[in-house]
């Protein structure tokens, strides 16, 4: 498999571009070898500069659930961009927006659009602050909201790859107000609200984690959490840019059928556009300017174009629940698939896998947080995503991701990941 034109672009790139992506997770530090470069992609597919065909995993981190370059998708955009691209005013698909996430996320009664999902995250714990009056913030270790300085400490995905958890240019003062508990550790987080009593606005987290590669939560620990929140007057943010209309049209709080009291969205949300939004209780979200003291805005918040992109989305799954039932049937066949390999070549390594969410962890311990997800064999890692990557298949390129499957798999692609699978897991180990 040639691929110079990708080498090629990426030396250029790291003239002009810091470590020659926008986004330091595409850089391929943590498996090796040098980034491919995307021209192209439709379906299950993408293509990359030199040509190359692969079987995609990744579905730009998310967004793309029904496949790339959905023709729904395609209309709404096409037929938006005849009437201009953006205009810094209300227009009649912000409003249908609105009501169609009010009407899919249990949750949400009124909601903001923003640009992406750290503009989601962001401006939910501000208005969390100023609903609350309080300070401080939980996280946990391991999930990762976004590029926000209040949540860049001890943050997954990206940040742990890059091996940047705590980052420089995030000051002592922001620090201070992030406290972190170990995920589904319910004694551990009884004790920091305890000792941080009345001081704590809210607490976030990805209900089923993505970032520290796919991490479900204990039996009865959404629950618990949510009558902490309740008891001690801690806004409960789920954040669900990664699950939100993935694990269920209405996100985990619908598969779970726990109700946080703010979710923050995005990826799916904009069909592959740049869009994010917060949204939850109507008492909550009335803090929001102009309804109320708390500021957020944004230039492009409710971009037509984006909106179009996103409204097609939303309305093809609220439409078809078979979706759901297929992604679920994929992410078992192939689950039941890694397994039996897995016994097959003789290891006992770990898969979590929820819906169209999955990892498997090159770690025989059970991975139930990110200590134990960070028990995986990170080099061996490396090896089965260049083992993958040349049988044509493209997977996240770093331990502490989820793979995302998508609508468009068909049984056959279902079954060329499983053998391709087993053919790298034969090859490396
Ligand atoms: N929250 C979660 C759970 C995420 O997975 C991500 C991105 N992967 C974000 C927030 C940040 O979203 P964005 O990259 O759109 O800013």
């Amino acid at each position: 498999m040639q691929r110079t034109q990708s080498q090629e672009l990426f030396e250029k790139a790291k003239q002009y571009i810091p470590g020659g992506v926008n986004s330091p997770v595409r850089a391929f530090r943590a498996v090796g070898g040098s980034p491919i470069f995307i021209k192209s992609a439709k379906g299950p597919y993408i293509y990359d500069e030199d040509g190359n065909q692969y079987l995609e995993f990744i579905n730009s981190w998310g967004p793309m659930i029904l496949g790339h370059a959905h023709e729904l998708i395609e209309k709404a955009v096409s037929d938006a961009i005849q009437h201009s691209f953006s205009f810094g005013a209300p227009t009649r698909k912000e409003v249908e927006m609105a009501e169609l996430i009010v009407s899919m996320v249990p949750s949400v009664e009124k909601v903001r659009m923003v640009n992406s999902g750290t503009e989601a995250t962001m401006s939910a714990i501000r208005v969390a602050r100023g609903y609350t009056g309080r300070d401080k913030i939980i996280k946990f270790e391991g999930c990762y909201h976004g590029h926000g300085d209040s949540f860049l400490i001890s943050a997954g995905s990206g940040a742990v790859t890059m091996g940047v958890p705590d980052s420089p240019g995030v000051t002592k003062g922001v620090a201070n107000d992030t406290l972190t508990a170990p995920f589904n550790d319910l004694p551990a987080l009884e004790l920091l609200i305890e000792a941080n009593k009345g001081q704590i606005a809210a607490l976030i987290l990805e209900p089923v984690v993505g970032n520290m590669g796919c991490v479900l939560p204990n039996e009865g620990y959404l629950e618990a959490i949510r009558t902490l929140c309740t008891k001690e007057g801690i806004v409960l943010i789920f954040d669900e840019v990664m699950t939100g209309f993935r694990l269920a049209k209405g996100g985990a709080q619908e598969r779970f059928g726990i109700i946080p009291d703010m979710t923050t969205m995005g990826k799916i949300i904009g069909g592959g556009m740049p869009v994010g939004a917060y949204g939850g209780k109507r008492e909550i979200m009335d803090c929001v300017s102009p309804a109320g003291p708390v500021y957020q805005a944004g230039t492009l918040s409710g971009n037509p174009i984006a909106m179009s992109a996103g409204l097609a989305m939303l309305r093809y799954l609220e439409a078809h629940p078979e979706v759901y039932t297929r992604l679920d049937e994929v992410g078992n066949t192939i689950t039941a698939g890694v397994k039996a390999s897995l016994q097959k070549v003789g290891v006992n390594y770990t898969v979590n896998h929820i819906g169209s969410m999955f990892t498997l962890f090159m770690t025989d311990q059970p991975v139930t947080d990110f200590t134990s997800a960070k028990s995986a064999d990170l080099p061996l890692f490396g090896r089965y995503f260049q083992a993958m990557l040349k049988r044509g298949i493209y997977l996240a390129p770093s331990q502490f991701e989820s793979l995302f499957f998508s609508y468009a798999l068909e049984d056959a692609h279902i079954q060329q990941f499983i053998a391709a699978n087993e053919e790298a897991l034969r090859e490396v180990l």
